[in-house]
């Protein structure tokens, strides 16, 4: 099951906190670290700053894009300390680890952490589903990367712990991949366009506020399949009258 949690680093700078948060990792039992374009890949500083953990690293993959690396997660949370106009849902670190564990006997769930210097752009939070902030000090609430990692992972790990003492029934809900809502936003924005809702040239937010409301509800699988049947129904109809207009 801990297998199914991944941890995603994005655009690390320095190779050895690649190492050190291998290592947090493994002192945690997750073992799936994914690289989303680092600025280095592993090297010898990494490995020597892994410790023991250098299977880890040794198994990391590497992807261009965060989209890429979250494709079949129907989970992803965005551990980032940033306050946000947005408005993301939001999570404690002891309730992300708690969702990771209650899904991951369904599916993958993917724990994003941001750069060193600047964190995650909005357009890969808004690909998370959830946004998680450990609750430092208000003056000096930044941690290190490889640390922040730790913490998560420890969340996880005590959370994996109870449930290994006490079982939960399995979800039995299945939710609509990343790369599944990413391609529904498409199609809603394609359709809003058609419509007229969306002008085009003058987008505005509205996809940023859709997507925040669905990213609120989180859709399952079933509500899924309607909303896309809806967005076909009303294209149909705009080409059937359009057709009749002729
Ligand atoms: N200077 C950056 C922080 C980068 S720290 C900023 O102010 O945004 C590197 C990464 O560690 C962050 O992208 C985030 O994923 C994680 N991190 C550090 N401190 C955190 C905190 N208090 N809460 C959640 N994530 C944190």
């Amino acid at each position: 099951m801990l297998d199914q949690i991944r941890i995603i680093l994005v655009g690390t700078s320095h190779t050895g906190n690649i190492g050190s948060v291998a290592r947090a990792m493994k002192t945690m039992g997750l073992s799936q670290l994914y690289l989303v374009a680092p600025k280095t890949l592993p090297d010898g500083q990494a490995y020597a700053l892994s410790a023991g953990a250098s299977d880890v690293l040794a198994n990391a993959k590497v992807f261009d894009t965060l989209e890429q690396a979250i494709a079949d997660c129907p989970l992803v949370i965005a551990v980032s300390a940033r306050e946000r106009t947005l408005g993301w849902p939001m999570l404690n670190p002891r309730q992300a680890g708690e969702l990771c564990v209650q899904e991951a006997p369904g599916h993958p769930v993917a724990l994003v952490f941001g750069r060193e210097k600047s964190c995650l752009t909005n357009e890969e939070l808004q690909l998370c589903n959830r946004q998680v902030s450990i609750p430092g000090n208000p003056d000096y609430s930044s941690l290190n990367l490889a640390m922040a990692v730790q913490v998560l992972s420890y969340e996880v790990r005590m959370a994996y712990l109870a449930t290994a003492q006490q079982p939960q029934p399995v979800s039995e809900v299945a939710y609509p991949s990343s790369a599944q809502m990413e391609s529904f936003y498409r199609h809603l924005e394609a359709t809003l366009n058609d419509t007229g809702f969306i002008i085009k040239q003058h987008p505005g937010v509205v996809m940023t506020k859709l997507k925040r409301l669905f990213t609120r509800a989180r859709p399952e699988e079933t509500e899924y399949n309607i909303l896309r049947g809806i967005l076909t129904s009303v294209q149909r109809y705009g080409q059937k009258t359009a057709g009749d207009k002729e």
